[in-house]
């Protein structure tokens, strides 16, 4: 077993350049792990920042996890969260729910950090769209450096964030060799957002997916000096997913279900108190 390295690819949202790690075609999900942008840095000021307007999502949860700035979340439930680096945004979608990402009225600095969805099993994902807001997070210690569990269990320490599926997310900051228990039943992506890190002897860097298939019981991490990098784990996802702009389905035709009712404003997605406007796209082209 070796590390597979995958570029990511780039992309724009919003304003913003980001590094799309997945999917790609080569390797569409990390157990329930759906999506990863790696955004930024870009240079906000109080009234322009990520400026992402209010648009939809169904049948994933949303990550918002930042290295650097602060940036300020609106979603159709009412809430209105400042978050700022070490803190976890977590929205769960479920049948629908819709959001935004705007700049906070004061901070002026860089912007800069993860965006990252999970697959909702057949369980939960037409359930209550939800949101949750986690100031702090537990810590361990690495050698020369620390890791933050955002979501799910990581050598024994445990997220208290809601998780739908069995999965790890968590950001290890260090700067020597280190040895992490993982659960053998979990396949693993690395995203380094700052710094370097060898795997199997391989180098891997920002713009990069690291994939490490099921079956390791511990991963030996080295760092080419200080690393900044995302661990992502989790089952291999049993169901096939649809994916397409911000809906997570099981069919097309639930895609374009999905986008009709964003389109008609019908309710199913609610409303984003926003200054921005509500991002439209066309539909999917087999409609
Ligand atoms: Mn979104």
């Amino acid at each position: 077993m070796t590390i597979e390295i995958t570029a990511s690819a780039l992309a724009r949202v919003g304003d913003v350049t980001v590094r799309r790690a997945l999917p790609r075609r080569q390797r569409r999900t990390i157990g329930a792990w759906c999506f990863a942008d790696h955004m930024g840095p870009v240079e906000a000021t109080p009234t322009h920042g990520l400026d992402v307007g209010p648009h939809p999502h169904c049948g994933l949860q949303t990550v918002t996890w930042l290295t650097q700035g602060e940036v300020l979340h609106h979603d159709s439930l009412g809430s209105v969260q400042l978050i700022a680096p070490g803190q976890l945004n977590l929205m769960t979608a479920g049948r629908g729910v819709s959001h935004s990402e705007e700049a906070t009225g004061s901070y002026a600095g860089p912007v800069e950090g993860i965006q990252l969805w999970m697959a909702q099993p057949e369980a939960t994902r037409n359930g209550d769209p939800a949101f949750e807001h986690h100031g702090e997070l537990p810590v361990f210690g690495l050698p020369g450096g620390n890791a933050t569990v955002l979501v799910g269990t990581l050598a024994g320490v445990e997220s208290p964030a809601r998780i739908d599926s069995p999965m790890v997310g968590a950001e290890l900051v260090f700067d020597s060799p280190s040895t992490l228990p993982v659960d053998p039943t979990f396949e693993h992506g690395l995203i380094v957002l700052d710094g370097a890190v060898v795997v199997d002897g391989e180098s891997l860097t920002p713009g990069h997916l690291g994939y490490l298939e099921p079956g390791r019981e511990e991963l030996l991490l080295e760092p080419e000096g200080s690393v900044r990098v995302m661990v992502l784990g989790g089952v291999p996802f049993p169901e096939p997913l649809v994916m397409w702009w911000n809906y997570v389905a099981r069919t097309r035709a639930e895609a374009t279900a999905a986008h009709r009712a964003w389109l008609a404003d019908d309710g199913r997605f609610g409303t984003v108190e926003s200054t921005l406007e509500r991002v439209i796209v066309d539909l999917p082209p087999w409609a």
